[in-house]
């Protein structure tokens, strides 16, 4: 599933497509007509999270990847898109396996771009009264809520616990407050280290804990979970990530 980071290298490479019309549009999407999107210029292409929002005149459409979507930007997959648009230029934007949803144009009403951890509008000061609020959440749940953390996927979740040293099952409440800054800092710092090393096509090699076996610090094994509410792969070590409440 594409985390926040991707998304903004989707946006990065749809960008061009800015001010051009839509000049075909098909897919096999229930959420709308796609001829209703033909001839319709793009205002902006923006993210929210995992959210891609292509804002038209008069509507807006959300496109959400959950667990299985993709895309291909000037190229196609072997298998029927959600939804596809043929651009003026002759590129293309497809989706696949995706959910796509039209929302109310009015985008700044729907969205706090405040709760992204990629926007330039990011505020953790809010992240963190959002947190103090429910010190009984796991780390592990708190951190994939995307009403406090926009964007943070499974693998942000298992690198930032692994770089605080923080056990996926502690309390937000058992974290003292400079770890809970640290947790909130950390979750932003990681997404844009993601972001460059997917920009440079090195991510997975700078993994250290999520699908992986051994702890880099420790050299015994990682346990592999699904943990929390949310039952995501959780990678952890026993030894050097600490569970709080001690
Ligand atoms: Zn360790």
């Amino acid at each position: 599933m594409p985390e926040g980071p991707s998304l903004v290298i989707l946006r990065e490479e749809t960008a061009r497509f800015e001010g051009q019309q839509i000049v075909s549009a098909h897919g096999n999407t229930a959420a709308l007509d796609p001829a209703r999107l033909d001839g319709q210029p793009i205002l902006s292409l923006r993210t929210f999270g995992k959210q891609f929002i292509i804002e038209l005149p008069d509507m807006a459409l959300r496109i959400h990847f959950m667990l299985f979507g993709s895309y291909r930007i000037d190229e196609r997959k072997d298998r029927p898109p959600r939804l596809a648009l043929g651009m003026e230029d002759g590129g293309e934007m497809n989706f696949y396996g995706c959910s796509v949803k039209e929302v109310d144009p009015d985008l700044d009403a729907i969205y706090d771009w405040s709760t992204d951890v990629m926007s330039d509008q990011w505020n953790a000061a809010r992240a963190l009264k959002k947190l103090r609020a429910a010190p009984d959440t796991l780390v592990c749940d708190a951190l994939l809520d995307q009403t406090i953390f926009a964007g943070v996927g499974n693998i942000i979740k298992n690198e930032v616990l692994f770089r605080i040293r923080v056990h996926p099952l502690s309390t937000i409440g058992g974290l003292a407050p400079a770890k809970l800054r640290e947790l909130v800092a950390e979750a932003r710092q990681y997404s844009f280290d993601f972001l460059g090393w997917k920009s440079d096509f090195v991510l997975k090699q700078h993994w250290l804990a999520h699908n992986k076996t051994i702890c880099p610090r420790c050299n015994i094994r990682f346990v592999k979970a699904h943990l929390g509410h949310t039952h995501r792969r959780s990678f952890f070590c026993e030894r050097c990530q600490k569970r709080y409440p001690r």
